[in-house]
């Protein structure tokens, strides 16, 4: 027998629906990339949403189509979203800080027909104008006044072309497994591969994450997403914040420490999320200014591992309760939360912080396992490292066009890349990416937890550790580090810092201090470039024993 209950369809503008109905108006407060802060609210959200999902079927944009946008999170791009996915068609977002051809690579091979930019990104779109084979017309997320002169073809002043539309139109109704959103993975390693989102599993993925433990997003919070919409389906904050009624502050293109501690202060943020590194930043300031941010109850990190000194800090001199998330751009993107279980929530601070550091407890929408090489389930007793592998209604089956081929293992669980152990309460920590882990003697080593430690260094600004070949073990750990500036540790006092905070033959074999570690695209440590610059490096160990 069936059940007797409604067939809603689970389409993305009933999120922005819904927002403006119950809430219409809520402030969004967006720091522009013209300057000036601007206050909009849903109702004129979702009226906007609607004028581009008009104007959009007005250039024959239709369902399945792909939109790029390459832009910050502003409420301009969050209703771009909204318009776009309105009309059946699918945003692509593109992440600015690839290099140029990658974003020619993904503009052609997304097939992108419009491309939505920021003011400030005009001029490098100009230079790639050319070989963008897809592109129609480029509608630049500005005003008259602000307008550039632009040699791109078809360029279109936004505000003009959105305010000239009435908005009498209806959303356009497609099956809820339709594609709504497309983010390329950062490819490291190869060309990047095209994830594509349904309307079902952003809805999914966006109640799911919402739930108290993870996002937990309220009509109470003031929600800042400093992850830019451009990384990873913007940690699905588009749509979370919306659908819990809560305000909103959209911090635009300055993600220093200055700027984002004004725009806490000033709108009273509650909760924000982004990559350990913009936290690093707003730390300093705060250390160097001595400013508190009262209002901030919850800081979720996540992207990479959060040092230990990070959760300490905004704990203890800031009173905000660190969420550590992890998640991927597969996985829409959120897979898990270190949010504390009763079990944990006595500890005394330092364990508390331990059990933090951890990636943690899965959202219910994702199923985790943890396998040897030839797939066999390991047991979940926190010591046991494998690698860590997803299933569930918003983590990817397959990369667009198929590249990449087969994706999922015969029990339909998507490879992660990552290394993990988990613990008898479900607690994930990840130990790796599977090739970044150090195979040392046929054991494995850490490189992300040697990271976190020598980053609780009080001289010690970045860290990065890479597995260099080595005769006799394989692979052994070289630490890569930056200073803090005007401080010059030694090796030796790095080394007796680390030494009985792991096993004596994790510790590195050798220290190199350097100006800089290249970023990825997205902020993570770039592994490769350390490799290649320290191809050459013989590690002092080379001929003698460990
Ligand atoms: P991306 O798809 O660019 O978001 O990259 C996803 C990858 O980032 C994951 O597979 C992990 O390797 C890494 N990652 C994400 N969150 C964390 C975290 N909290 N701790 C450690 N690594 C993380």
């Amino acid at each position: 027998m069936r059940g007797l209950m409604q067939e809603w369809p689970l389409l993305c503008h009933t999120i922005i629906d819904h927002a403006a109905r119950n809430h219409p108006d809520r402030r969004i407060a967006t720091r522009s990339v013209e300057g000036p802060i601007v206050s909009t609210t849903y109702g004129a959200v979702r009226q906007r949403a609607l004028k581009v999902a008009q104007r959009l079927a007005g250039m024959s944009i239709r369902a399945g189509d792909r939109v790029g946008t390459l832009a910050w999170n502003t409420a301009r791009h969050m209703e771009v979203w909204y318009g776009i996915t309105g009309v059946g068609a699918i945003y692509h977002t593109v992440n600015p800080r690839l290099f140029h051809d990658q974003i020619t690579y993904i503009i052609n091979h997304a097939e992108d027909r419009l491309l939505f930019l920021d003011l400030n990104f005009v001029e490098q779109v100009e230079k790639l104008a050319e070989t963008l084979k897809t592109v129609e017309a480029f509608i630049v997320l500005t005003d008259r006044e602000n307008m550039p002169d632009t040699s791109l073809k078809n360029a279109i002043c936004y505000e003009d072309w959105v305010t000239g539309a009435d908005g009498d139109f209806a959303w356009v109704e497609v099956d809820e497994n339709a594609g709504c959103g497309i983010c390329y993975t950062s490819g490291t390693t190869g060309h990047p591969k095209g994830v594509v989102y349904s309307h079902r599993s952003n809805v999914l993925h966006a109640l799911s994450v919402n739930m108290a433990d993870f996002f937990g997003c309220s009509v109470k919070d003031v929600v800042m997403p400093v992850v830019p919409m451009f990384h990873a389906n913007g940690w699905s904050l588009a749509f979370s914040a919306p659908m819990a009624g809560s305000e909103m502050v959209m911090p635009g293109r300055n993600l220093d420490g200055e700027s984002l501690c004004s725009l806490i202060n000033e709108f009273g943020v509650t909760m924000s999320a982004g990559v350990p590194t913009v936290w690093l930043g707003l730390q300093h300031y705060l250390q160097e200014t001595g400013k508190k941010m009262p209002s901030l109850r919850r800081l979720v990190i996540g992207g990479s591992a959060v040092p230990f000194s990070s959760i300490r800090f905004f704990e203890e001199e800031q009173d905000a309760h660190v969420l550590h998330a992890w998640g991927m751009t597969e996985m829409s993107p959120i897979g898990t939360f270190g949010s504390l279980k009763p079990e944990y929530a006595a500890l005394p601070r330092e364990e508390r912080y331990a059990v933090q550091t951890k990636q943690g407890h899965s959202l219910y929408t994702v199923e985790m396992k943890i396998t040897d090489d030839d797939g066999n389930r390991l047991p979940w007793d926190g010591k046991t490292f494998g690698r860590l592998k997803c299933k569930g209604p918003a983590v990817a089956k397959a990369y667009f066009k198929g590249e990449g081929g087969e994706v999922l293992d015969a029990e339909g669980f998507f490879d992660t890349g990552d290394v993990a152990t988990i613990d008898e309460n479900g607690y994930m920590n990840i130990t790796d990416r599977a090739k970044d882990v150090i195979k040392s003697g046929g054991e494995w080593i850490s490189s992300i937890e040697l990271e976190n430690l020598a980053v609780g260094h009080p001289d010690v600004a970045e860290a990065a550790v890479i597995g260099l070949h080595h005769p006799k073990w394989d692979e052994r750990p070289l630490l890569v580090i930056v200073a803090k500036d005007g401080k010059s540790p030694a090796k030796e006092d790095i080394l007796g810092f680390m030494t009985d905070k792991v096993a004596k033959w994790w510790l590195p074999d050798d220290i190199v201090f350097v100006d800089e570690i290249p970023p990825t695209a997205t902020g993570k440590i770039q592994k490769t470039e350390l490799r290649k610059q320290f191809a050459d490096y013989t590690l002092p160990t080379v001929d003698g024993p460990r």
